[in-house]
């Protein structure tokens, strides 16, 4: 992942995204330590000015036009470990290495974080998760910026649900993560590494090898829904989950292309940057899933990926 240092204008985004698309930071800073992003954070928000922070940028879409504000890329990355098992993480330390040194520290627990790429501040925010577990699961705490105001809240504040928290939606105060308190269970050493090993395998063959942000949908939990669809795997029909992949292939858009964005052919939840795709490009083609899917099967599926920065032109 691309580094930068300093206070500067106009910075591409680009690099900062896995999907390799989007357009530029009004505004950019890289804060390498607990103290430098909680200055940024107190910063932007007493100033009223919009703050976007930027983790992997592996499940974030910016804008063509632009990130308007402060975009903080986050690159802290303190990770210590008691003998209790308590865990205290910054925000920006990568959500694999999180595991990997609980995994060395003999506890368990995070083993489904094997092959999500991204930091743990990225994984809050949408309660990333794998294989029927979340990263919101072992939390005791979070220490935020809100308001201006450094603080300590219970994992609560976040209002975890599948793939979703507070931080997700508009209408709610935007807050910074500092860093989290959790609590792992100690485990077997061997059954944590096979349990990592085997979940690294499952992705092997399912995750294509060109620029992409992972799911670009959501799974749609309904029972109705599953239980209408004959061709959809027995446990999932009565889990009641219908997987975005399957919905997007039954709309016959397994593969389909929009500029140089492609639904994936492997997986066809995915959105794929062939080469030089722009975000529009991305947009646009997720756009066009969504009335695919909504007019054949009355669903409306939700974005796993976040767009961030100004997209008024392709929403008026
Ligand atoms: C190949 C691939 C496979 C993937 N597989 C999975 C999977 O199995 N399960 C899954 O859940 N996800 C998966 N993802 C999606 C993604 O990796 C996760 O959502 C990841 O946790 C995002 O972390 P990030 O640091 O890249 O966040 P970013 O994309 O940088 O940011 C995501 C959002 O979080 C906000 N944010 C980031 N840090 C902070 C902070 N410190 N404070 C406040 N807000 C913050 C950002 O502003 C943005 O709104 C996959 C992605 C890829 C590319």
């Amino acid at each position: 992942m691309a580094e930068a240092t300093g206070f500067q204008s106009s910075i591409s985004l680009k690099p900062f995204t896995t999907l390799k698309a989007g357009g530029e930071a009004e505004q950019f800073i890289c804060v390498r330590n607990l103290r430098q992003l909680e200055e940024a954070a107190v910063w932007s928000q007493m100033t009223g000015g919009a703050c976007t922070l930027i983790g992997w940028g592996s499940n974030i879409l910016p804008s063509d036009d632009g990130v308007p504000g402060l975009s903080i890329l986050n690159r802290t990355r303190s990770i210590q470990i008691q003998p209790n098992g308590l865990v205290l993480a910054d925000s920006g330390c990568g959500f694999q290495e999180l595991f990997l040194k609980t995994a060395q520290a003999g506890l368990r627990g995070l083993e489904f974080a094997v092959g999500i790429p991204g930091t743990l501040g990225g994984a809050l925010v949408s309660n990333a998760g794998a294989y029927r577990s979340s990263v919101s699961e072992f939390l005791t705490r979070i220490e935020i910026v809100s308001g201006g105001i450094r603080k300590w809240v219970d994992p609560s504040w976040m209002e975890f649900s599948y793939r979703d928290s507070v931080l997700r939606r508009d209408d709610k105060t935007k807050a910074v993560l500092l860093q989290i308190e959790m609590h792992l269970p100690v485990g077997e050493p061997k059954k944590i590494y096979d349990e990592a090993r085997e979940y690294q395998r499952q992705r092997i063959g399912k995750q294509p090898p060109s620029p992409s942000a992972g799911s670009f949908f959501k799974n749609v939990n309904s029972l109705d829904l599953a239980e209408s669809l004959p061709g959809l795997p027995i446990p999932l029909r009565t889990a009641g989950v219908v997987p975005a992949g399957y919905l997007i292939e039954a709309s016959g858009l397994k593969g389909h292309r929009h500029g140089g964005a492609e639904m994936g052919k492997r997986h066809a939840n995915f959105i794929l940057n062939t080469g030089n795709a722009s975000a529009a490009d991305i947009y646009e083609l997720a756009q066009h899933v969504k009335e695919s899917v909504l007019s054949k099967f009355g669903v409306e599926l939700e974005e796993e990926v976040l767009y961030i920065g100004n997209w008024s032109r392709w929403r008026a």
